[in-house]
């Protein structure tokens, strides 16, 4: 069967199905081609048992691109912030406070005083750096040099790991990592109320309502072009989609398997290397133990923390935890042994009270470190695909902004602006 649209979207995730509603609203005939059976990719939240279980920890960014977009497109959200203090590290097997202000840091056991005194310097301070001239250089390299006690470097490094989700520091950007840690720091984050699919479920109506129609379950298996220019989206079931402009909206690899002749989809599948974490999802009939409600590893990469204190993702009583081990590549250790004994420690006995859990070994969490040695986000593509007129991409690996969801949405805003700009479009509506 053969169709005719005027934009093929490949991926129904954020980023697809937030370009789809923009293209749509513009006027475009627009399909989504979301080989699940349901859209909304990394972004999906499992309901059992009366729980909402995102995919790994989730949290929204505040004043970054991704709030922008939903609020352009007009979905709705409420959530709210983690609690601002009690929480807990871990470091060399011993719980302590982590510092949340002057008293608590004065009170803990995490630093000696050689470390306290940095560490209160440095937290007023990472405001002010400017990440720029860091761009280039590995998170390692700015930890070694820019921090004086190895206790201070741990701690930024778990900072960075906890924004970023990324843990490999010979690769990562500072710049890039400095100016996510900033932009935490400064806004904070929300957990959401009924989880991202409340996201997923808003995109997707914004899509409908743009008039946009969404196709799951059917994979797209190429991008085919003609005389250098988009021609048609042939799909899995042999159905192909006439059309003059594709975007790519899911990982590299996935956007270099569907147009393979194209070289610069080839270079940067080659050049991503994915952010990955070990996730255990635990949800509970109640806390075992109420004041440990989040641990956050210094000297090993791991974060956990209860969402359902604070968003409404459990039903009354219930707890919903979310526990990571950031890299598992690199971590060198089992990381659902280390998890699990990660939430024994911090709620002895959770298993009496154990409704649901999930692991899951290895989630891309982004589909590209922001490398140093691509001098940061500059070194990212951005979201017209060279070579071929009317291709374009988007994802949490496109465009010189932000990082997780942040990229994704506002690469995806751009790259329908980029498809709505082009020259050739307006003659052909001309014509
Ligand atoms: C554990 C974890 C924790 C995270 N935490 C945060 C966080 O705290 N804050 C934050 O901002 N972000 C976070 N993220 C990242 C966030 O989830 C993603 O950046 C975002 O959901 C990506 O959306 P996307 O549309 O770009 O890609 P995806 O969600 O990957 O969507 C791509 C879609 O394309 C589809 N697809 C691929 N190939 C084809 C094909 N050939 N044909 C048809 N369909 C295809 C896939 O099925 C998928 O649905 C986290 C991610 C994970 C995994």
């Amino acid at each position: 069967m053969e169709r005719t649209k005027d934009v093929v979207v490949v991926g129904g995730g954020l980023a697809g199905l937030a370009a789809a509603a923009y293209l749509g609203r513009a006027g475009r005939s627009v399909a989504v081609i979301e080989k699940a059976h349901a859209p909304g990719g990394r972004a999906v939240t499992q309901e059992s048992h009366g729980f909402s279980m995102n995919l790994g920890a989730h949290a929204l960014y505040r004043g970054g691109p991704a709030q922008e977009v939903l609020g352009e497109l007009g979905v709705r959200y409420t959530g709210a912030p983690p609690p601002g203090s009690g929480a807990l590290a871990l470091d060399r097997g011993a719980l302590h406070t982590l510092p949340s202000g002057a008293l608590s840091l004065l009170t803990t056991g995490l630093f000696g005083l050689a470390a306290k005194l940095e560490v209160g310097r440095v937290l007023g301070g990472l405001a002010a750096m400017r990440p720029a001239p860091l761009d280039a250089v590995p998170v390692s390299t700015w930890l070694r040099d820019a921090f004086r006690t190895p206790e201070v470097r741990r701690f930024v490094g778990m900072l960075v790991r906890l924004t970023t989700y990324c843990a490999d520091a010979d690769r990562q950007s500072a710049g890039a990592a400095l100016a996510q840690v900033q932009l935490a720091l400064g806004q904070g984050v929300l957990y959401l109320d009924g989880g991202w699919q409340t996201l997923v479920d808003g995109l997707r109506a914004a899509a409908a309502a743009a008039g946009v129609e969404i196709l799951t379950g059917v994979r797209a298996t190429r991008v085919a072009a003609e005389g250098g220019a988009v021609s048609f989206v042939e799909l899995a079931n042999g159905d192909r989609l006439r059309t003059g402009a594709a975007l790519v909206a899911a990982s590299p690899r996935a956007a270099a398997a569907l147009a393979p002749d194209v070289p610069a989809l080839a270079a940067y599948a080659e050049r991503a290397v994915p952010v990955r974490a070990a996730c255990l999802d635990v949800a509970l009939s109640r806390l075992p133990r109420p004041r440990c409600r989040v641990v956050l590893g210094i000297d090993r990469p791991l974060y956990l923390s209860l969402h359902s204190e604070v968003a409404r993702l459990a039903p009354a009583g219930g707890a919903l935890f979310h526990a990571v081990q950031y890299g598992p590549e690199l971590a060198g250790r089992d990381p659902e042994r280390e998890l699990e004994d990660l939430l024994e420690r911090a709620q002895p006995g959770y298993r009496g009270a154990l409704v649901e859990r999930r692991f899951l070994p290895s989630l891309v969490v982004s589909n590209a470190v922001v490398a140093a040695e691509g001098g940061g986000y500059a070194g990212r593509p951005g979201v017209r695909v060279p070579g071929v007129d009317g291709l374009c991409v988007a994802g949490d690996w496109v465009g010189p902004t932000g990082m997780l969801a942040d990229a994704s949405l506002g690469s995806a805003r751009d790259a329908a602006a980029a498809l709505l700009a082009r020259a050739r479009w307006t003659l052909d509506r001309a014509a």
